[in-house]
This record gives C-alpha cells, structure tokens and sequence, in this order.
C-alpha cells in the first residue's frame, strides 16, 4: 500500500493536484489507522481505571474509587452498568448523596436506553442480581439523604443570616449588677492575720494561739474582686435587636462573634 502510493507520487508529480489529493488520502489513512488504535487503547486504560476504582472501592477508599471511576468514564467517552453502580455506591458511601443522586439517574438512563452504554472491550463480570438489588433499595436512602441536606444547607442559611444581622444589634452598656463598681465588687475573703500568718503570738516566751484566726494564720475580710457579670470590665454587651434571640443564642454569638460585634459598636 506504502509503496503503491509512494509510486503514484512520483509518478503523477506533474501534476501539483494529484499530489496534494494524494497527500490528503495518505494523510486520513494514517489518522484513521492511528484513530483507531488509539480508542482501542483508551478503552484497555479505562478499563484498567475501573478495575482500579473497583480496588479502591473495596479498600474504602471510596474517594479515590470516583476519582478513579471519573477517568474511566472519560477515557471511555461515556459509562455503561458496572461503572455506573460503582459510582453510585461510592459516592453514597462517601455520603455524597447529591453525587449518588445524580449517577443513580444516569444508571437509569442508560438501562432505559436514552443513553448508549459504552462496553469495555474485554468482558467485564456482570452486575450480580445482588448488586442491582443493592443498587435499588438505596434510591429511598439517597433522595432523603439529598434532600436532608438540602434542608440542612438552608437552616444553615438562614442560621448564618441571622448571626450576620444580630451582630450589628450589640450595644455597650453598665454592668447590670447594682453591687459592681467599675467591674469590681466587694467579697468575703480572706487575708493574712494580724499575727503575721504565723496563727501564734509570743508573749512573755510563751507561744499563745492567735484568738482573731484561731492558729490558721488567716482572717476574713471584704476584698475587691473581679465582678461576674462583666468580668471585671464594667460594661456588658446588650442585643438590642428586633428579631428574638434565645439567652443561649446570645450567649453563643458574643463568644463566636466578639470582633464583629466590637466592629459594629465602634463604627
Ligand atoms: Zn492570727
Ligand atoms: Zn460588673
């Protein structure tokens, strides 16, 4: 064939025409042979990245099983049974349902027909009846799942909204607690005793218990202290917003949101 068309070459190199029809067979030959060699190789690598997933999905690594799965796919230029269940079971294992919900659909769409299955070129094992039973009893699973976190997605939303609106509701007021002054209030406490701490007293060479602490070297007095309201600041932060807030939630978004809030008061 090389040599026959090597000889029309030459032969017909009179007529620039000829050549360049000529070049032009020779050159889609060559594509379509190496076309074809080609995808025939695309289909044993992906078939070597469905056994990989296949491996990976065994050992639980169900993220590197899609990722796995995914090559295949595109190395296939589409999907057929077995890599449709793998995927479904690994990503529902994985817990990404929408994931799941989503191959679990394609796996539909190809027994139903409104998408070829592309096979692999060597046979693989079928699907057992146990793994398409497998397969359907999660559809249940998985929309709950999905639509699970859906709702979650928007509590969480709406959680966030809410936060972002409470914190510029914050004001700085006196400490709440009539007995603190500047942060600190007075307390039982006690100090060291008029006898030093010693709890004795010398008198006359002879060693006395000391009456005012009784030998503990120690007596009560009131002493400042730190306030507990405030923590010793002598303000408090107040909500002052028209949406209700829990005392917890309060509680919850003084201590995860502090830089905000103290953004909000200054400006
Ligand atoms: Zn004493
Ligand atoms: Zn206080």
């Amino acid at each position: 064939m090389l040599i026959n068309l090597t000889i029309s070459l030459n032969y017909s190199a009179i007529n620039p025409k000829v050549i360049y029809n000529m070049k032009k067979i020779l050159f889609t030959f060559f594509i379509l042979t190496s076309l074809n060699s080609n995808s025939q190789s695309l289909n044993f690598r992906a078939q070597g990245k469905y056994y990989t997933a296949k491996e990976n999905y065994e050992s639980r690594n169900y993220d590197d099983a899609i990722k796995a799965i995914n090559e295949s796919k595109e190395l296939l230029g589409g999907s057929n049974y077995q890599l449709q269940y793998l995927h479904v079971m690994a990503a529902y294992k994985a817990g990404k349902y929408k994931e799941a919900q989503i191959e679990m659909n394609r796996y539909f769409n190809i027994l139903d027909r409104k998408e070829q299955p592309k096979g692999f070129s060597k046979t693989v094992e079928e699907l057992t009846y146990d793994e398409t039973k497998e397969l359907t009893k999660l559809i249940d699973p998985i929309d709950s799942n999905v639509a699970n976190q859906i709702k979650e997605k928007k509590r969480k939303e709406e959680e966030e909204s809410k936060i972002a609106e409470a914190v510029k509701h914050f004001k700085l007021i006196n400490c709440d607690n009539d007995d603190c002054l500047a942060g600190t209030i007075w307390v039982n406490g006690k100090v060291k005793c008029y006898c030093d701490g010693k709890g004795y007293v010398i008198y006359l060479n002879n060693r006395y218990t000391c009456k005012y602490c009784k030998g503990t070297g120690k007596r009560d007095e009131k002493v400042r202290a730190n306030c507990s309201s405030c923590k010793g600041k002598g303000e408090i932060y107040k909500y002052d917003g028209d949406v209700y807030l829990s005392d917890y939630e309060i509680e919850e978004i003084l201590r995860n949101h502090k830089k905000e809030i103290d953004y909000y008061i200054k400006n």
